[in-house]
């Protein structure tokens, strides 16, 4: 189900989508119309025979579209619902986080060269506090002279610690304002749901899933990933029973006697640009497989609250998919009885093409319009506005990534800075940032991990640079001993990690920073060791 047979819904609306209405993103051969930050983009041109002539339609329907008249109604093109500012603080918060890691690699070429100068120590200095903004390790530098800089090393020491700081800067600052959580709970408990639990796939394209993808607050949403949207039904149940409780003993965040639910919600994702290799890994870019897989995943999250709580009614359910090229998203809508149509569904961005000429008021009343008439006619009227809104906050992300990628990501495929490895990480809430492998053990997360060290081989190793990996664990800090057990749990993960890959650790190849963090404080992280810690391997 690539594509056209799953969005076919929206095309019984009165205003049918002709190929023309539906707006094609422009591809590189049109980036000059207004992709003024377009880059090259490997993936069309790798895609196959099939994707290039698609690209190439697509093409000529873009230019057909951008020279029709009228056609552009909103601000340059955009969808009257688009929210400006949003972008544009969005916008500036990706690039200055994804330029701090990109200066590394530049940087330590020029200190590549310079290190047998008599200045050495101070002119590197002066460069990375220009470039990087911080000062390196000076024994890194100081031996230099004699023997070799250490770029493996100190390529590494500069990821952690423009980790650390993105991080330290993400739980002091709140730079995208997840925490103002206050108007976004009112509105979930209206349309009737006391909690919004979100697992995307774990996937680093996804990692931007809540705060740009859905426009919500961070810290109203339960996130918790899993490779191929794969939840831990336990864990979920346990959490439910735990917000459950919230409710009965503390009224938070509501009362049990309101007439609200639990809802659990999946993203699985696909590809529109490389339907057969970009999509979900672990379904074998098969979108209909994940989709599938995600809504049984879904069934038996209801069924263990049925079996073992006979109150079914109160979890309710929602599939989403996720088109990791343009951002865009499709719904499906489920009916009275929480069953969910896989070929079924709204499709945002033909929800656009649809509404984008229209005035704002009259846009928003045809959302949520198109989304009533393609759900079943059983759909409860809050999870309709719910998704409305969903909808709605999502052609600000189709619109952003059509101003500031060019309509497609140039990075189709994995492009991580560094690889996750534990428990937490609210604050990575940027796409292709991080690879997850969300685990306890290496043991359980021992496939993740594999595909995370054949990502970095590809991305890092093949260019003699090792790979980063920041080890997490975050911990309830009212909990006795229990930063004691996540500082704990990230060593034994450490040794564990340098075990199985003990290959690359021997050459250098492999490092790793040890961070736990107290959820309930609200603070920041905590680092509590380092590969870089130990003494050089063979030098020293
Ligand atoms: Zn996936």
């Amino acid at each position: 189900m690539q594509g056209e047979s799953v969005s076919g819904a929206l095309t019984a609306t009165p205003e049918p989508v002709t190929p023309d209405s539906v707006k094609p993103e422009p591809t590189e051969r049109t980036a000059p119309v207004r992709a003024p930050r377009m880059r090259p983009r490997p993936s069309a041109r790798t895609a196959g025979a099939d994707a290039s002539k698609r690209i190439e339609r697509q093409t000529k329907r873009a230019v057909a579209a951008e020279a029709a008249p009228g056609r552009a109604a909103g601000r340059n093109g955009l969808h009257p619902l688009t929210d400006h500012d949003g972008n544009a603080r969005l916008q500036r918060y990706e690039d200055r986080v994804k330029t701090a890691f990109d200066r590394i690699v530049p940087v330590l070429r020029r200190l590549s060269a310079l290190q047998h100068e008599s200045d050495f120590e101070q002119h590197a200095q002066s460069i990375a506090r220009a470039e990087l903004g911080f000062d390196l390790p000076d024994h890194m530098l100081a031996d230099a002279w004699v023997t070799q800089l250490d770029l493996r090393r100190l390529f590494a020491w500069c990821v952690f610690e423009t980790y650390r700081r993105m991080a330290d800067d993400f739980f002091a600052n709140d730079p995208l304002g997840g925490r103002e959580v206050h108007a976004f709970d009112r509105f979930l408990q209206d349309c009737g749901f006391h909690q919004l639990d979100v697992t995307p796939c774990a996937d680093g394209r996804l990692a931007h899933a809540i705060s740009y993808v859905l426009r919500l607050p961070f810290g109203a949403v339960r996130r918790k990933p899993y490779a191929g949207g794969l939840f831990d039904v336990e864990n979920t149940v346990s959490k439910w029973g735990e917000v459950e409780l919230g409710r009965f003993r503390e009224g938070v965040p509501n009362t049990a006697d309101a007439p609200t639910r639990y809802l659990k919600a999946v993203i699985y994702h696909y590809s529109s640009v490389d339907p057969h290799h970009q999509g979900c890994a672990a379904h074998g870019s098969n979108d209909a497989a994940a989709a599938q897989a995600a809504l049984d995943r879904l069934l038996a999250f209801r069924r263990t609250v049925e079996n073992g709580f006979c109150c079914g009614a109160s979890v309710a359910l929602l599939l989403i998919g996720l088109d990791t090229d343009t951002d865009a998203i499709r719904v499906h809508v489920p009916d009275g009885a929480d069953h969910m149509d896989l070929t079924q569904s709204v499709d945002a961005i033909k929800v656009h093409a649809i509404t984008r000429d229209l005035e704002p008021t009259a846009a928003r009343a045809r959302v949520a319009e198109l989304v009533k008439a393609h759900a079943p006619a059983t759909a409860d009227p809050g999870m309709l506005r719910l998704v409305a809104r969903l909808i709605e906050n999502n052609l600000s992300q189709i619109d952003y990534v059509r101003q500031v990628h060019g309509g497609h990501y140039a990075d189709a495929g994995h492009a991580e800075r560094f690889m996750g490895v534990g428990i937490g990480f609210e604050e990575i809430q940027l796409r292709n940032l991080t690879y997850f492998a969300y685990l306890y053990t290496v043991e359980e997360g021992a496939a993740d991990l594999d595909v995370g060290r054949k990502i970095f081989g590809g991305l890092n190793v093949s260019h003699g640079l090792p790979i980063p990996i920041v080890i997490r664990f975050d911990y309830h800090g009212g909990v006795p001993g229990a930063r004691e057990r996540a500082a704990t749990r990230c060593r034994r993960l450490d040794a564990a990690l340098a075990d199985r890959f003990a290959d690359l650790d021997d050459r250098g190849l492999l490092h790793r920073l040890l961070v736990v963090r107290d959820s309930d404080a609200g603070t920041g992280i905590e680092v509590v060791g380092s590969s870089l810690d130990a003494p050089m391997s063979g030098g020293h």
